[in-house]
């Protein structure tokens, strides 16, 4: 015991506006009271930063050789959590200046229309920092031992209890650095546990560069391996660290790990998982980036560091540029934020093309899981819409089979001379699609159609309108041209031109408004019909969706193109000429449309062609028959 007369303690007021900052604080800007800790972590982590540059260009620094760290210790009893830095320290005046007054001008004033618009602390990044006095939201009392770097420098204590003074008093302290004693409030003794401080550091410091420990016991990895340069980084490494973000054992399918030094400093490393699950496709925007601000983490599951369509992405993003203290709201619409989100969105652009150019196989396999995500980016993106488009793959007509893709840029190449337009057709799989009559024409020419299949296609076709000058164009629409008129002559038929009006009005008059317009191909080869989709119209996919989403959805009429060349149509037109009235004419043109639009996947009940189908049979069988007859 000492004997000497206690030193009075120098009661100091706080500034008025530290008061009211104190009070805002503690009730409303942080939702999570454990990120006390985040915060007294990291200004420990900052005081130790601070003092390894000093010891690099000052000559005396007390505790030259004291190791850099951060130990953490507990007592259940007392209710108390001490944590301690061999970092920089504070002097007297740093005291008064750091705990006792608000570093900006314009914050309270700022934060007090926040609260009276019952806001939180929107756009507070960059402003001020006040992490420290977070501990009042689970401290009746506070105090920080501190002894400066100087070799002269004494040390002090500072306390509070988080109303309006604090007080300082000189004590006897032999180390560098900084002690800070929280006595927890009654109904946050929740956090004096050996096991809760663990898990909200892992939570929140893991990689802080110095070693945080409790009972001697290092709790973080210290090193940030986004930091580190490439080439330190072992691919094991690269596995671990993303099972552990992604709490899973899957190895990712490819990471992306960089830094940037403009306009925005940020490290980055980011996962592309292996598969993707239903709840990623349907979610609406990204969640998987931790962002840190200089080691710390600030928030996880952030949504505005990439655009929705790049929700499959994972990872870290850490920017020494942006200060921590950050809550969730304030992050948005932070243009910090927004030069990151551009940034980003270009390197994970840029990193598909260079897969897709080098290793085609893997890009393949990336396609197959999220294609259909980067085609959302095509209606989203408009600023990287070209970069998209590039990245985009297609069945086609000439593909082998339905795995195998083109690009928009091999399909132009291979484009024929006199050919102005990018054919597409959609269609709910290759199978369907290669049964479509509209593709005749096309086969026939030796010309390449891209097969849409997709859902999302007949949405993305819209946006993605053209290529390098070329215009997409959907072949199951009418105004479709070929390389030359002469070419879309149609197929050869031997019917006057008043018995082709004949049949089509016939066609007409028994369709009635069930298609818009009955007409005279230019385009079938082997088929007798198809239904064309008019200019600009709702293609069958869409169709289809629309029905999915409404029952009671109407589709658009369409147009019926007959092919005057084939037997069939010869055939009826002959009967039409001899028996107007004969039945065989209305069955057969009801048959041939709900053939055609049981081609596009539209025929509401397919079962009932049946009884027609048996109607036709018995008709053929008797011919068949006749024939045989008559040859005996
Ligand atoms: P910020 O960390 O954003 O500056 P805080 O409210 O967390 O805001 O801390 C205020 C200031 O108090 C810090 O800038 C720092 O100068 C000082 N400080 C806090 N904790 C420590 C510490 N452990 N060692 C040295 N200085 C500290
Ligand atoms: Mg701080």
């Amino acid at each position: 015991m000492s004997k000497k007369a206690k030193p009075k303690p120098e009661v100091h007021e706080y500034q008025a506006e530290m008061q009211k900052l104190l009070e805002i604080l503690v009730h409303s800007l942080y939702t999570e009271r454990e990120i006390f800790l985040r915060e007294l972590v990291s200004n420990a982590s900052d005081a130790l930063s601070k003092v390894q540059l000093t010891t690099l260009t000052e000559e005396k620094v007390l505790d030259k050789d004291t190791e850099l760290q951060i130990t953490i210790s507990l007592d259940e009893e007392q209710r108390k959590i001490v944590i301690e830095d061999s970092g920089c320290g504070m002097t007297k005046e740093e005291l008064v200046e750091n705990l006792g007054t608000i570093a900006n001008s314009g914050t309270l004033k700022y934060l007090e229309q926040l609260q009276t618009e019952n806001k939180s602390a929107e756009n507070l990044i960059g402003q001020f920092g006040v992490g420290f006095y977070s501990v009042f939201m689970v401290a009746d009392r506070v105090e920080l031992t501190t002894r400066s770097w100087q070799e002269d420098a004494k040390a002090w204590q500072w306390s509070s209890e988080g109303g309006g003074q604090y007080e300082i008093i000189p004590v006897d302290f032999k180390q560098r650095g900084t002690r800070v004693t929280v006595f927890l409030k009654e109904d946050a003794k929740e956090f004096c546990s050996e096991w809760r401080l663990e898990s909200i550091i892992k939570k929140y410091s893991n990689y802080l560069p110095f070693p945080v420990k409790v009972k001697d016991k290092t709790i973080n990895q210290v090193k940030a391996i986004w930091t580190q340069s490439k080439s330190e980084v072992k691919d094991d490494e690269y596995k671990e660290f993303y099972k552990q973000i992604s709490h899973g054992q899957q190895d990712p399918f490819h990471h992306l790990h960089f830094n940037i030094d403009a306009p925005i400093q940020y490290y980055a490393l980011l996962y592309f998982p292996e598969s993707v699950g239903n709840e990623v496709l349907y979610a609406r925007e990204s969640k998987d980036i931790a962002l840190y601000a200089q080691k710390v983490l600030i928030q996880t599951g952030n949504t505005d560091l990439l655009p929705s369509y790049l929700r499959f992405v994972n990872g870290v993003v850490d920017s020494e540029d942006l200060p921590l203290n950050v809550s969730r709201e304030n992050v948005q619409k932070n243009v910090l934020i927004e030069k990151i989100k551009n940034s980003l969105t270009l390197r994970v652009l840029k990193e598909l093309q260079t897969l897709a150019e080098q290793n085609v196989e893997k890009y393949g396999k990336f396609w197959q899981t999220y294609g259909t995500l980067l085609k959302e980016g095509v209606s989203s993106d408009f600023k990287n819409k070209d970069r998209l488009k590039d990245l985009l793959r297609f069945n086609s007509s000439i593909s082998e089979d339905s795995s195998t893709d083109v690009t928009l840029k091999d399909y132009v190449s291979r484009m024929r001379e006199g050919q102005k337009d990018i054919f597409y057709v959609t269609g709910g799989s290759r199978e369907a699609i290669l049964h479509n009559p509209n593709l005749e024409y096309f086969r026939r020419q030796g010309l390449e159609v891209l097969f849409l299949t997709d859902q999302i296609d007949d949405f993305m076709v819209v946006d993605l309108r053209d290529y390098d000058g070329k215009t997409l164009k959907n072949i199951s629409q009418g105004d479709i041209e070929g390389i030359n008129d002469s070419d879309m002559s149609g197929a050869e038929s031997s019917l006057s031109k008043e018995e082709k009006s004949d049949i089509l009005a016939f066609f007409k008059k028994q369709l009635k408004d069930r298609v818009s317009e009955v007409s005279d191909s230019k385009r079938l080869v082997d088929s007798p019909c198809s239904l064309v989709t008019p200019k600009d119209g709702m293609t069958a996919q869409m169709e289809k969706m629309m029905k999915m989403m409404d029952q009671k959805f109407q589709g658009e009429k369409r147009n019926l193109e007959v092919n005057m060349g084939h037997p069939i149509i010869q055939n009826l037109s002959e009967i039409l000429q001899k028996n107007k009235k004969h039945p065989f004419l209305k069955e057969t043109v009801e048959q041939l449309y709900e053939n055609s639009l049981l081609v596009e996947g539209l025929l509401e009940n397919p079962v009932q062609i049946l009884s027609r189908y048996q109607m036709f049979m018995e008709s053929a069988s008797a011919y068949e028959l006749e024939k045989l007859n008559r040859v005996e």
